[in-house]
C-alpha cells in the first residue's frame, strides 16, 4: 500500500520495537482467527486526549510488514488529525489483510468487532479504505465500540462527504495563500482517486467551475464519472508532470515522494488520502523549497473524523458542518505560522497539535 521504506536491518534486529515508527505508540493488537480467516492489527498510538479512533482498512498488502507499518503510520496520523482539530479523542487505526471484494464477510466483520471490543473502548474503529456503512453495522452487532454506523440505525452515516468537504475547504485555503484567492473557476485540479471522498471532492470544485482531471486504477469509474461531471480522464502513472494548478491526492499514502516531486507541476497540494508524505521531513522541506502550498493532510481530511465524532458527543448536523468549515481557517493559520516560524506546513500543523497534548498530559 504504502511506498515507505522499512529498515530491514533494524527489524532483524528488533522486529517489534526496532520498527522505526513503532516510536510513540502505546499499544499494537495482532487479531488472527483461523475459522473466519481474519488477520488483523490494531494500532493504538496515543490516548492522552481520548479514546484512539480511526477506521478500518481492508488491503491485500504486499507483505504483513507492510501491513503493519501502514497502521502504525495511520494510527499516529490519527493522534495529530484529533489534535489539531480539537476533538477529545486519541489515535488508533486498524488494518485488515485481505481483498474486500472477495475476503471480506459478515462473520469477518464481526470476528473483527470482538477483537475491537476486548479492547473495552479503548480504541473505536470507523470506516476506511475497503469498508462501506453497512460493515459498521455488522460491527455493532458485538461491540458499542465503532462509529459510523448508518442513520437508521442511528449513527451518523458514510463520513466520506463530510470528509471531502473538509478537503474542499482546506483547498480553498490553500488557494487563497498561494493564488490570492479562495475561488477555484478555472483553475487546473488533478484529482488522483475518484472513490467515496475523491467523487464528493470532484462535485464541488466542478460545481465551482474548476477545470477538472480524474485519475484512478478503475477505469469504469473514470468512464462513469467523466461523464457525470464532464471531467478529462489521464490514465497510468504518469501524472506528475501534467501542467496543473492544484494536485488532490485522493487515493493512497506516501505519495509525494522522492520520484513524485521531481516531476511534480503543481503549484498546491490538498488532497485527503492519509499520510501523503513519505518522509514527513525530507519532503516537506522539498515541498516549503520549491514554493509549493501544502495542505497538511491530516488537518484538511479530518472532516470524517468530526462526524463520525458526533455520534459520541451526540451533536447535530449544524455543528458537524460549523466545525468542518473551520478547517478553512485553521489551514490559513497553519500556512501563515509556517511562514512566520520558516518551516513546514506538516511542522506547522505537527506543533499546534503535539502542544495540545503536551498541555493534557500536565493537566494529568
Ligand atoms: P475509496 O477506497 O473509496 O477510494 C479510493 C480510490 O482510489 C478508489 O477509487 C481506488 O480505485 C483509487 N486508487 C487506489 N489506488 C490508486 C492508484 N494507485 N492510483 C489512482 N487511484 C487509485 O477510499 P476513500 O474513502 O475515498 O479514501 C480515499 C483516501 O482518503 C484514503 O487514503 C483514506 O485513508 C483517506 N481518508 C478517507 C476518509 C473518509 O472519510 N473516507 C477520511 C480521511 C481520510
Amino acid at each position: 500500500m504504502t511506498a515507505e521504506i522499512i529498515d530491514t536491518n533494524d527489524l532483524k534486529k528488533d522486529p517489534v520495537f526496532g520498527q522505526l515508527s513503532f516510536h510513540g505508540h502505546e499499544q499494537i493488537v495482532f487479531c488472527n482467527d483461523e475459522d473466519t480467516g481474519l488477520k488483523a492489527i490494531i494500532g493504538i498510538h496515543n490516548t492522552v486526549l481520548g479514546p484512539a479512533l480511526g477506521g478500518t482498512r481492508m488491503w491485500q498488502y504486499q507483505s504483513e510488514w507492510h501491513a503493519l507499518n501502514d497502521v502504525l503510520r495511520l494510527s499516529r496520523g490519527m493522534t495529530y488529525k484529533a489534535a489539531i482539530t480539537g476533538l477529545n479523542l486519541g489515535g488508533g487505526k486498524a488494518v485488515i489483510i485481505g481483498d474486500a471484494k472477495t475476503q471480506k464477510n459478515d462473520a469477518l466483520m464481526r470476528r473483527f468487532g470482538e477483537f475491537v471490543h476486548s479492547l473495552s473502548g479503548k480504541y473505536y474503529t470507523a470506516e476506511d479504505m475497503g469498508m462501506e456503512t453497512r460493515d459498521m453495522d455488522v460491527i455493532r452487532e458485538v461491540t458499542p465500540y465503532v462509529t459510523g454506523i448508518s442513520e437508521a440505525k442511528g449513527g451518523a452515516g458514510n463520513p466520506s462527504p463530510i470528509t471531502a468537504y473538509g478537503v474542499f475547504m482546506g483547498m480553498k485555503a490553500a488557494a487563497k495563500y498561494k493564488f490570492g484567492t479562495e475561488k477555484l473557476a478555472g483553475k487546473k485540479i488533478l484529482i488522483q482517486g475518484v472513490g467515496h471522498v475523491g467523487e464528493t471532492l470532484l462535485k464541488h470544485v466542478t460545481e465551482e467551475g474548476a477545470q477538472v482531471i480524474i485519475n484512478d486504477i478503475n477505469e469504469t469509474r473514470l468512464e462513469e464519472l467523466s461523464k457525470k461531471y464532464n471531467a478529462n480522464v489521464v490514465l497510468g502513472n504518469d501524472i506528475y508532470g501534467l501542467d496543473i494548478d492544484i494536485y488532490a491526492p485522493c487515493a493512497m499514502g506516501a505519495i509525494l515522494n522522492d520520484v513524485t516531486l521531481q516531476q511534480l507541476q503543481a503549484k498546491v497540494i490538498a488532497g485527503a488520502a492519509n499520510n501523503q508524505l513519505a518522509d514527513e521531513v525530507k519532503h516537506g522541506k522539498i515541498l516549503k523549497e520549491r514554493g509549493i502550498a501544502y495542505a497538511p493532510d491530516f488537518l484538511i481530511n479530518a472532516g470524517g473524523i468530526i462526524n463520525v465524532y458526533a455520534e459520541l458527543e451526540g451533536y447535530g448536523k449544524d455543528e458537524i458542518k460549523t466545525k468542518t468549515e473551520n478547517i478553512y481557517h485553521t489551514t490559513l493559520e497553519i500556512f501563515n505560522q509556517s511562514e512566520k516560524e520558516n518551516c513546514t506546513t506538516y511542522r506547522a500543523a505537527y506543533n499546534i497539535a503535539q502542544a495540545r497534548i503536551d498541555a493534557r498530559k500536565k493537566e494529568q
